[in-house]
């Protein structure tokens, strides 16, 4: 355990010890430290409530005012179960006891009249935990699956400081002030609707305009750099991902086949039970598995996969990824070195299963479409477009004012076999990605271990405005499939040569970036990427007419607007698009529709001033125009 781990585990005994005085029939489960604090799952009849929680706060301050040393003590299996039963704890703790593999020692940690089960470690004093907080209660199944016991989880965190703890706070609120799930119902940007399904967002209107705007952005940097625009289908056949070896060895993260409808009344007639039928969904033909397996020159298709032509079930899969179908685009033509790089791009939509307990607003999903390319290129020339996408993903972030991101490198674990392709093909791409990231003037790390089995690559890690990080764009160097799927371009020796491929996407996906960008902005959008750019407001309805008029040039500039017609004060007017966050609200009374002027309210600045209107009409255009990112708000 990191020594903030090990504080707050202990944090998580000095709970426990607390809430045995305030529920001394509360049966214990775990109690782990997390990310960013701990839990204790507990089974107690009694519901928790935000009170208990004070109550046992309040007796945690007592616990570590207490000053108990924790003390470690060895014990015996029997001796241990012995311990479990005189405390009343058997219900959970004696399965957890089982859990401890024979030959291992057994220990309890003890604080004042309070005894863990536990591995340790500990910090050595109940006062070392000073600075905590418990912040909540949720349901739990015991080991994490349903069939079992739900138990209340109770959270809290803890850190070394008072100082560390407040600002921890201040940013969880700060945090829930920005939640991408509570502000993209508010300003109506995404559903998701039970019927439909979970992890499946519906982007309304308002939504829409930010994804296309984003879409704009990022395709005119693609022409920029030379891209090609391609669409490909949501689904693609089950031999194709066969041959990429998604299938089956990322079946858990992916939807089920779906077997075609003669296939399908095909075994129903043989009476094919369910479990054969998995076993010819995955089986290959043993033409196929002697391509693959000559192309990789391993046995990458296992013989007791292959079974006879006839046996095999025709099926589509829902696309988990868009490489093979921009592989197959690739190899639909003949390639001479002179024609490469290619770089397809696509707004690739993709499903993946995610378990419904990890799915989380827009940035857990199980539909979502990447920013998704993938270049072919020679040896010589993947140094030079590595670095080509690692420039446009700064472009990107710089452009979203997410300029405070580190790199990280990730590169094969020498010790481990998992990795596919010869040693000099990996060195060559480490290489590469190691000076495309020193090239980009930021801090960078190398971690061993944490490369893609087909190749090396580098993530972009951001942290937005309240001090969070997410990991976003990644470019990936892959020697895998084009072997895999057999590519080839013409050398200039006349021979056939192996491209190299890069997978590469700026934001990730749609859905998540828009997420986190929701957050990032609070809402708060630049003027570009704002669903409403500006709104008309007249004094009254002398003024309506002078409103339709400008919400006509407006439209007619390509500026989204929209005129309050509605019978409101003024103030009221001002107050709702305040809160629907509109960055420009123009108030119009007879003296400006006199003169042909606007009075100015800005999100940012409050009331800017009468201009007229052709300036100000000419001003929101540039700050379009250049995507300029929303000014500080002012504090009052
Ligand atoms: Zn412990
Ligand atoms: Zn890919």
């Amino acid at each position: 355990m990191t020594p903030l781990e090990e504080l707050r585990h202990s944090a998580s005994h000095v709970l426990a010890t607390a809430l045995l005085r305030v529920f001394p029939e509360a049966k214990l489960d775990i109690g782990p430290p997390t990310d960013t604090g701990f839990y204790y799952d507990i089974d107690l009849d009694h519901k928790l409530t935000a009170e208990d929680l004070v109550k046992i706060e309040a007796e945690m301050k007592k616990v570590s005012d207490e000053n108990q040393p924790f003390l470690r003590k060895e014990v015996s299996r029997e001796e241990a179960a012995e311990i479990i039963r005189s405390r009343g704890q058997e219900r959970y703790k004696l399965g957890r006891l089982a859990d401890i593999p024979e030959g291992e020692k057994i220990s309890f940690y003890q604080n004042g009249e309070f005894m863990d089960l536990c591995a340790g470690t500990h910090v050595r004093y109940t006062s070392k935990v000073k600075a905590f907080r418990l912040l909540s209660i949720a349901g739990a199944y015991h080991r994490g699956s349903e069939k079992n016991k739900q138990l209340q989880r109770i959270y809290g965190t803890a850190f070394p400081t008072k100082e560390e703890l407040a600002q921890h706070l201040e940013q969880a609120e700060q945090a829930k002030l920005r939640d991408h799930r509570k502000l993209g119902r508010d300003l109506r940007l995404f559903v998701i609707d039970e019927d439909v399904g979970q992890g499946l967002i519906l982007w309304t209107p308002n939504g829409a305009i930010i994804r296309q705007e984003l879409q704009t952005f990022i395709s005119e940097e693609l022409r920029k750099q030379g891209y090609s625009q391609v669409f490909t289908p949501h689904i693609g056949k089950l031999e194709l991902y066969k041959i990429s070896g998604h299938f089956p060895y990322y079946k858990d993260s992916q939807f089920t086949p779906m077997v075609e409808n003669e296939s399908l009344a095909k075994i129903l007639r043989e009476g094919c039970s369910c479990a054969e039928m998995v076993v010819r969904l995955d089986a290959v033909s043993s033409k196929l598995a002697a391509e693959v397996n000559a192309r990789t020159g391993t046995e990458s298709i296992a013989a007791d996969r292959i079974r006879p032509d006839e046996q095999l079930l025709e099926g589509f899969m829902l696309k988990p990824m868009n490489c093979p179908h921009h592989i197959k685009i690739f190899a639909s033509q003949p390639h001479s070195y002179r024609d490469l790089p290619v770089r397809l791009a696509e707004f690739g939509t993709v499903y993946r299963w995610e378990q419904s307990g990890e799915l989380n607003g827009m940035t857990r999903v199980r539909g979502f479409t990447q920013d998704d390319a993938h270049l072919f290129c020679t040896e010589d020339q993947l140094p030079a477009e590595v670095l080509g996408c690692l420039s446009l993903v700064k472009v990107v972030l710089t452009t979203l004012g997410m300029s405070d991101y580190r790199v990280r490198v990730g590169l094969r674990d020498p010790d481990s076999n998992k990795y596919t392709g010869l040693k000099e093909n990996w060195d060559k791409a480490e290489a590469a990605c190691r000076d495309a990231a020193k090239t980009l003037g930021v801090a960078f790390t190398e971690e061993p271990g944490e490369a893609a089995f087909y190749g090396p690559k580098i993530d972009f890690m951001v942290k937005d405005v309240i001090g969070r990080e997410w990991q976003l764009g990644t470019v990936q160097v892959d020697y895998n499939l084009p072997v895999r799927f057999d590519l080839t371009y013409g050398g200039a020796d006349n021979q056939p040569h192996r491209p190299v491929m890069i997978h590469r996407a700026p934001f990730g996906s749609m859905e998540r970036f828009c997420g986190v960008l929701i957050e990032h902005f609070g809402g708060d959008f630049p003027l570009w990427l704002s669903p409403e750019q500006v709104r008309l407001v007249p004094v009254s309805e002398k003024t309506i007419e002078y409103g339709r008029e400008l919400l006509g040039l407006l439209r007619a500039a390509g500026v989204r607007a929209s005129l309050d017609e509605h019978n409101d004060k003024l103030g009221a007017k001002i107050r709702r698009a305040e809160i629907e966050k509109v960055p420009y609200t123009l108030v119009l009374g007879g003296k400006e529709a006199e003169a042909r002027s606007v009075s100015v309210r800005s999100r940012a600045r409050g009331d800017d001033g009468t201009v007229p209107f052709d300036q100000f009409l000419a001003r929101v255009q540039e700050e379009i125009r250049t995507r300029s990112l929303p000014e500080k708000k002012k504090t009052a």
